[in-house]
């Protein structure tokens, strides 16, 4: 992960963005928050959470909206798209890269910058479990 950035490194900083690198797991700002709260005690939830608004603002992290009941973040900025299992929230990456053709028509006067597709459903794991109301 490139650290020029005018970021000042603060040691809660610098466990933030060591804790995300590589992370495919998607965590949530609560999940980030616990991680790094057992090495730095003294870390407020508002650190944290102010600290991926500024990486996200400067392009370091994505700030995936595909869970409804908590914003979530990824490390890997390239696009991608995801899968969210709706029993148990885990969100993984689809690992096939595939691309949506535009037609002008389609983009309805937009410039059209990107996309993200979200695929919803149930994980292998969750379907172990059975059947579930
Ligand atoms: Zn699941
Ligand atoms: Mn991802």
């Amino acid at each position: 992960m490139e650290k020029k950035t005018g970021l000042k490194m603060t040691p809660q900083r610098a466990a933030i963005l060591e804790y995300l690198e590589g992370n495919t797991k998607h965590p949530s700002a609560d999940d980030i928050y616990r991680a790094i709260k057992e090495k730095y005690p003294m870390v407020s939830f508002a650190t944290v959470y102010n600290t991926l608004e500024t990486l996200r603002n400067m392009g370091m992290v994505w700030e995936l909206n595909i869970d409804d009941e908590r914003k979530r973040y990824d490390p890997n900025t390239r696009p991608h798209h995801h899968l969210i299992c709706l029993r148990c929230r885990r969100v993984v990456d689809v690992r096939v890269d595939f691309e949506i053709e535009y037609t002008d028509k389609m983009a309805e006067g937009f410039m059209v910058t990107g996309h993200h597709v979200e695929f919803y459903g149930v994980c292998s794991e969750c379907q172990k479990l059975g059947p579930q109301n």
